[in-house]
């Protein structure tokens, strides 16, 4: 029996996302992890839902990754990047490049997600900048309510306005513009109205606007909702008709989670600016880029600064870079695809019943993310525990328990996801038996 942790010594002086230091939730402490499953340090083994928030695709303990690593580590842990380069950084870049859309020719590396968000949205403030002077006014965002984009500044403006953390933050935080969230659900026709409220947003203040942001087809943290490729095809027509920078936010959904390699290839549309990041090292270090066009470079270069203003400690971290190219390479094989149609598919046929529980209010299945959304926001602490006790790992939040496993993950391992989901779901009775919300879990974060 391994030694247990020390978790008087967590709760009291250690954060965790989304938590009080007063009123710790209950944690698991985790061994190790390998293939599609954490072991615990009591040594109980759950079968991983959640691809440690979308980033682990791959699986634990990849050979590939950990020796791409391994070599890097002893050869070049780190280096600035101010007046430096190296191979991972170009052979990252390059991989990149190949793998999105052709217009996307620059590649900004940073730390994480948010970042990534924080670099889209000063790059389309900076190319504003950079055209003649009745255009320089473009400075604010527009984006869609119910979506996630990270947790730093910027990011948080963007972020659903209702659920998530503007109002905590007050006038620190800049006020942007919201349309509706898309209407039309994946597979859908395009409602005829879905876009009404964008264009007259668009038409009536497109010279005070400098892009707009949107997680394209799935809308994550904010509310799993997968929206019609027909939407994000119209608003890209949108931005292109008032002038407007179009900045997708991949980091979720980039790299095959929703069928696709990128979601934009659903609506077969290309971005001005991306984000990528989570799955990006396939979950083995933090890394993220934006990628722009050499539109934006270029306007970028003629604003008054004349070059990009940002440039983080860590920026092209060869370690990370050599991760991001061996989990790269292996999503270049190809094996996904394969992968998450099956997972699809096996979701769609396990969790379509969950429907039929009084607690469920839908049951939504995309690629590989599966969604049971409930009527009440749940106890994420309570249903945690009842998971770890089932042996499985997933972490519902607000009023939502879905899963976003692994690709390698087996059909056996699978079934034992979606049938602890249901076993869970079907524990809920409505109404009054339902626990208070914990306050960490009501409010919109991926947490
Ligand atoms: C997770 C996420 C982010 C933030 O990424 P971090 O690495 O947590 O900063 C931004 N946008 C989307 C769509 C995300 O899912």
């Amino acid at each position: 029996m391994r030694n247990l942790l020390d978790f008087d010594f967590d709760s009291t002086h250690i954060w965790h996302p989304y938590t009080s230091m007063t009123h710790s939730l209950p944690v698991f402490g985790v061994h190790s992890a390998k293939g599609c499953e954490l072991e615990l340090v009591d040594g109980r083994r759950l079968v991983d839902g959640t691809s440690s928030w979308w980033a682990c695709v791959h699986g634990y303990g990849h050979p590939e990754i950990i020796g791409a690593m391994e070599k890097q580590l002893h050869q070049l842990s780190h280096v600035m990047f101010g007046g430096i380069t190296h191979a991972p950084a170009i052979e990252l870049c390059k991989k990149l490049i190949a793998m999105t859309c052709e217009p996307l020719t620059k590649v900004f590396l940073c730390d994480s997600g948010s970042i990534a968000v924080e670099v889209a949205i000063k790059m389309a403030l900076q190319y504003w900048q950079g055209q003649p002077q009745d255009k320089a006014q473009k400075q604010r965002i527009l984006t869609v309510k119910k979506g996630y984009h990270g947790d730093t500044f910027a990011a948080m403006s963007v972020c659903d306005p209702e659920g998530g953390m503007h109002t905590m933050f007050g006038e620190t935080v800049t006020k942007q513009c919201f349309a509706d969230a898309p209407r039309t659900r994946f597979g859908e026709a395009l409602h005829p109205d879905d876009l009404a409220q964008m264009r007259g947003i668009l038409s009536e203040q497109h010279s005070d606007i400098a892009a707009v942001i949107i997680e394209p087809i799935m809308q994550g943290a904010g509310g799993m909702r997968f929206y019609s490729p027909e939407y994000l095809l119209g608003l890209r027509k949108l931005c292109d008709e008032f002038n407007v920078l179009l900045i997708l936010d991949e980091i979720a959904t980039g790299f095959g989670r929703t069928g696709k390699l990128f979601a934009y290839e659903h609506a077969n549309i290309t971005p001005d600016i991306l984000c990528l990041g989570k799955a990006l090292t396939g979950g083995y270090i933090s890394l993220a880029a934006t990628l722009c066009t050499d539109k934006v470079a270029q306007g970028i270069s003629q604003s008054p600064a004349g070059v990009f203003m940002h440039g983080p400690t860590f920026m092209g971290n060869p370690l990370a870079c050599a991760a991001a190219c061996a989990s790269l390479d292996l999503i270049n094989r190809n094996e996904w695809q394969a992968q998450v149609v099956a997972i699809e598919q096996q979701m769609r046929l396990e969790l379509k019943d969950a429907i039929d529980l009084p607690s469920v209010k839908d049951v939504r299945v995309l690629g590989a993310v599966g969604v049971l959304e409930m009527h009440e926001p749940v106890n994420t602490a309570e249903l945690q525990q009842q998971f770890v006790d089932l042996g499985v790992w997933v972490r519902p939040f607000a009023n939502l328990i879905y899963i976003m496993p692994p690709y390698i993950i087996t059909p056996m391992q699978l079934s034992q996801l979606t049938g602890a989901m249901k076993q869970v779901a079907a524990r809920i009775t409505l109404a009054d038996d339902i626990a208070p919300t914990q306050a960490t879990a009501s409010f919109i974060s991926h947490g």
